[in-house]
C-alpha cells in the first residue's frame, strides 16, 4: 500500500483550524502541533531552521519540505511579511521604516547601527492610548494592538538592513498594555531555536503600567526593563503622562522596588528633559531623592523636538550637565543619551503621523480609560 503523502491536514474528526500565522507559533509549539497531525518531530526542526536561520518569508522557499506540506503550511500557518511603505534615513545611520500590516494599518520601527551592535526599536501597538504629551504616537491615540506574529514580522523586515543584535521595545505602543502578545513575541525572539537573541539584549520599556511589573517578574526571564519617568512629582508627571493619574509615582516606584527585589535586576529610568517643564535644579534634586535607594540607573535624554508640540523645546547643554552632576553626586549611575536620527522623523510615531497626514487620515483612536488593563 502506498503510504499517504506527508501532510499537516487535520483528520476528518477535527474541525479545520483557522489560519494561525507561523511567526506567532511559539518555538516549542511546532513539535506538538506537527505530532498531532502525524508528522515526525524532525519536521519541526526543519521548519524552525527555515523560519529563524534562513529567514524565509514564503513557504515555497522551504525546499527541504515536501511540496504538499508546504502548500498546507501556507494555508494553515501563513507567513505575513510587512510591506515597507516608507523609509527615512538619518545622517547618523539611523533608519526609520514605516511597515504596512495586512489590515491596512501601519507601524514604525527604527534601526540604529552602532559600533559592534545593530539595535532595532520595535512597536507593539498601532498608535498608543497612553497620551504622553511629547509623543507623536500618543497624539494619535490607539488603533489596535499587534499580534505576536506582527511583532516578529517587524524584526524580519529589519533583516534587509543587517543582523539585529539588540531589540528595544520602545516604539509605538505600551508593551504592558499588550502584554500577552508582546511576551509571546519576545519569547520567540529569545528562544535558542528561534532568532536566539539573548534576554539581556532585549529591553522592554513601559510608561508605568504598574500591573505589568509583577507579571514580568513572574516570567523569570532576564529581559532588561526600562521605565519612562520624565518627572519627579505627580503634578508635573500627570501633565506630561496621563498614565500617572492611574498609577502615581509612589505606586510606580513601589512596583519597581518589588520588581528589583524579586528579580535581583536593576531598572533603567528614562528622564527626558524638556526646557522649562521638568528641567529645574529642584527637579534634579527631587529625582535624585526618589531614586537614590533603588537599584537603578538613569538615562537623561534632551527632548527631541516633536512637530505636534512646538512649545516643547530642547534644553541647553548646561541643563543636562546640571542634572548629570546632581544625580552623580547622589551616587546614581547616570548616562547622558543623545536622540538618534534627529533628521529622520525619529521621535516615536512621527513617520506614521506624517503618512497619515499625507493620506488625509487622522487615525481611529480609543480613549486611555478603555485601553488600560
Ligand atoms: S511615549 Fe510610549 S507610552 Fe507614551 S504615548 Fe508614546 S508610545 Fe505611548
Amino acid at each position: 500500500m502506498t503510504p499517504p503523502a506527508e501532510s499537516c491536514a487535520p483528520d476528518a474528526a477535527r474541525p479545520a483550524p483557522s489560519p494561525s500565522p507561523a511567526w506567532g507559533v511559539p518555538v516549542d509549539g511546532w513539535k506538538p502541533l506537527l505530532a498531532s497531525r502525524g508528522l515526525p518531530a524532525w519536521r519541526a526542526d526543519q521548519i524552525l531552521h527555515a523560519l529563524y536561520r534562513d529567514f524565509v518569508t514564503s513557504w515555497d522557499a522551504v525546499t527541504t519540505l515536501p511540496k504538499e506540506l508546504r502548500s498546507e503550511l501556507a494555508r494553515e500557518f501563513p507567513l505575513k511579511p510587512c510591506a515597507e511603505l516608507d523609509r527615512t534615513e538619518s545622517a547618523d545611520g539611523t533608519v526609520k521604516l514605516l511597515l504596512g500590516l495586512d489590515d491596512g494599518n501601519s507601524v514604525e520601527t527604527v534601526l540604529i547601527p552602532a559600533a559592534g551592535r545593530f539595535t532595532q526599536c520595535i512597536s507593539t501597538q498601532v498608535g498608543c492610548a497612553m497620551g504622553c504629551v511629547f509623543c507623536a504616537s500618543g497624539s494619535q491615540g490607539l488603533v489596535r494592538s499587534l499580534r505576536a506574529d506582527e511583532i516578529i514580522a517587524e524584526t524580519m523586515a529589519a533583516r534587509a538592513y543587517g543582523t539585529v543584535t539588540n531589540v528595544v521595545v520602545m516604539g509605538m505602543g505600551e508593551p504592558f498594555a499588550n502584554y500577552d502578545e508582546t511576551m509571546r513575541a519576545l519569547k520567540i525572539l529569545n528562544a535558542g531555536k528561534g532568532p536566539n537573541l539573548g534576554a539581556r539584549h532585549i529591553t522592554l520599556s513601559t510608561c508605568g503600567v504598574v500591573p505589568g511589573f509583577a507579571r514580568l517578574a513572574a516570567e523569570g526571564i532576564q529581559f532588561e526593563l526600562s521605565v519612562s519617568l520624565h518627572a519627579p512629582d505627580d503634578e508635573t508627571r500627570s501633565a506630561l503622562m496621563p498614565v500617572n493619574r492611574r498609577w502615581p509615582i509612589a505606586e510606580l516606584l513601589a512596583a519597581c522596588r518589588d520588581y528589583t527585589a524579586r528579580t535581583k535586576r536593576i531598572i533603567t529610568f528614562e528622564y527626558t528633559v524638556v526646557k522649562g517643564v521638568n528641567d529645574s535644579p529642584e527637579c534634579a534634586r527631587r529625582l535624585a531623592a526618589l531614586l537614590k535607594t533603588l537599584p537603578c540607573k538613569v538615562n537623561l535624554i534632551p527632548l527631541s523636538p516633536v512637530g505636534h508640540r512646538p512649545d516643547f523645546e530642547t534644553p541647553p547643554e548646561s541643563t543636562m550637565m546640571m542634572f548629570l552632576d546632581v544625580l552623580m553626586k547622589a551616587r546614581i549611575q547616570t548616562m547622558l543619551r543623545r536622540s538618534r536620527g534627529k533628521d529622520a522623523s525619529a521621535a516615536c510615531g512621527q513617520l506614521r503621523l506624517r503618512n497619515l497626514i499625507r493620506s488625509g487620515d487622522d487615525g481611529k483612536t480609543a480613549p486611555l480609560a478603555e485601553c488600560l488593563p
